[in-house]
């Protein structure tokens, strides 16, 4: 706390792990030597820079930049990239931490990084997002690399921010390096499936937990917060499988369905026309529309997907959440339950997925879009989407090993943990102090 002052975020993150790991120390010491939980919780690299850009009216506007290269351990540096105003040092960093235990769980050779700027896209032309991008890959670009550090999309940069700093990328280095973003459009590129995959693997992730206590989506009321990338695509699956998806939500407010959200009406909405989530009931006259996002965690159902931001559910929410019957929840958002509600929901039984193990299914297939760059081939949907299907139940199982080897049967965050830890950490002694 001394040594990263006024880092919120980043301090919950580490202790959240930290705290996971002494049933690992009591078993085997020398995961307390090698100063390696002191390397463990320092970014390799943390790169700020200026982003100076014109807006639309010719006035120069500047944001800040941000890159951390937390742990290259097991592969290169790999993480999205967030653009909203609140990022700051201690955001980056607490998505870089959980980033390097969650791409060890996937199974694939990927270190952790992540990366962005207070940069806020909200109400901004598309000649603006373009020259912003440009500017922010001018100074990002030294820094990364196909082999070096691959950035992705997070909140606020999806295929359009992409496919600017892919171009500009290019034009500064003068060379097709497909290989260096993921998250690109499959013209160019992009893997299919990577759009739903961090959706589509949550619910993957949760259909494995619901079903180790005999239970499934089909007839079941779920609740999923946020209406971006994650949550259309958790939506999506959801439906498929039989669940009706009673309500999400954007920064402003949420919608209630009771009788099931019109998800081709929500990505008209939010993904085509990049407009508010209150727009929907205009269309759908029995659906309820409330100010304020916290309220959705007081709607009762079975299954709640946080698929927002980060510590959307406090204890309260947890609470509400288990008054209200909840039997599941998975995370889609990075860290969106405080560590009181994860406490909440252990002790009252709620079957919980974490973040790095339940929204892991974006960044493995991201690694599967470098492999498909680097080899030079695409390979179809259905390919991808088998892979991803597999590499969640692989993720769900190896948690559940580590939790009940360690003392902790059923206890996903301690499985998680433990999981994407000990091969970070055996890498790390291998390789020395460095
Ligand atoms: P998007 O920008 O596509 O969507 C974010 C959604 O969350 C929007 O509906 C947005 O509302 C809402 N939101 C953002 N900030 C807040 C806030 N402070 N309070 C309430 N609602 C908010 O982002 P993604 O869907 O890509 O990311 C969502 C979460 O999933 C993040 O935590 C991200 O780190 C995590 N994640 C994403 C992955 C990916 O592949 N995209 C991979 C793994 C994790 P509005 O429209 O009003 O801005």
């Amino acid at each position: 706390v001394k040594r990263n002052p006024h880092e919120e975020e980043f301090h919950q993150a580490v202790r959240e792990i930290f705290d996971s790991l002494v049933p690992v120390f009591a078993k085997h010491p020398r995961y307390r030597e090698h100063g390696l939980l002191e390397r463990l919780s320092e970014p390799e690299r943390l790169i700020a820079f200026r982003v100076p850009w014109v807006d639309d009216s010719g006035r120069v506007q500047v944001n800040r930049g941000f890159r951390v290269q937390f742990n290259s351990a097991i592969g290169p540096y790999k993480g999205g990239l967030r653009f909203h105003p609140s990022v700051n040092a201690s955001i980056i960093k607490f998505l870089g931490f959980e980033q390097v235990l969650k791409n060890s769980l996937t199974g694939q050779p990927i270190g952790g990084g992540k990366g962005g700027s207070d940069f806020d896209p909200k109400g901004k032309s598309d000649l603006e997002v373009m020259r912003f991008t440009q500017s922010f890959m001018t100074e990002l670009y030294r820094h990364i690399g196909p082999d070096t550090d691959v950035p992705a999309g997070d909140i606020g940069v999806g295929a359009r921010e992409i496919g600017y700093m892919y171009g500009q990328y290019k034009r500064i280095r003068g060379a097709s390096e497909a290989g260096v973003l993921t998250g690109k459009n499959p013209l160019y590129g992009g893997s299919l499936a990577r759009t739903e995959a961090t959706g589509y693997g949550c619910v993957y992730f949760v259909q494995e937990m619901l079903a180790s206590a005999g239970l499934g989506f089909a007839g079941s009321r779920v609740v999923v917060s946020g209406s971006g990338n994650v949550s259309i695509y958790a939506i999506e699956k959801a439906q498929s499988l039989g669940a009706t998806v009673i309500a999400c939500s954007d920064s402003s407010g949420y919608i209630h369905d009771p009788d099931g959200l019109d998800l081709a009406a929500i990505k008209r909405i939010k993904e085509a026309g990049r407009g508010r989530i209150s727009e929907y009931v205009a269309a759908h006259p029995h659906a309820v529309y409330t100010e304020g996002c916290e309220g959705i965690w007081s709607l009762a159902c079975d299954i709640a997907l946080p698929c927002a931001t980060q510590n959307e559910i406090d204890v309260e929410a947890a609470e509400r959440l288990i008054e209200g019957g909840v039997k599941a929840v998975g995370e889609g958002a990075n860290m969106p339950s405080t560590l009181g509600a994860i406490e909440r929901f252990l002790q009252a039984g709620v079957l919980f997925g974490p973040a790095k193990a339940a929204n892991a299914g974006g960044v493995a297939v991201s690694a599967l879009e470098m492999a498909q760059n680097s080899a030079r081939v695409s390979w179809t949907f259905e390919e991808v989407d088998t892979q991803l299907h597999r590499i969640m139940e692989r993720i769900h199982a190896d948690c559940m090993r580590a939790a009940e080897e360690y003392g902790y049967p059923g206890n996903l965050v301690v499985g998680a943990n433990i999981a994407g830890f000990l091969k970070v950490a055996d890498a790390m002694i291998a390789q020395g102090v460095v």
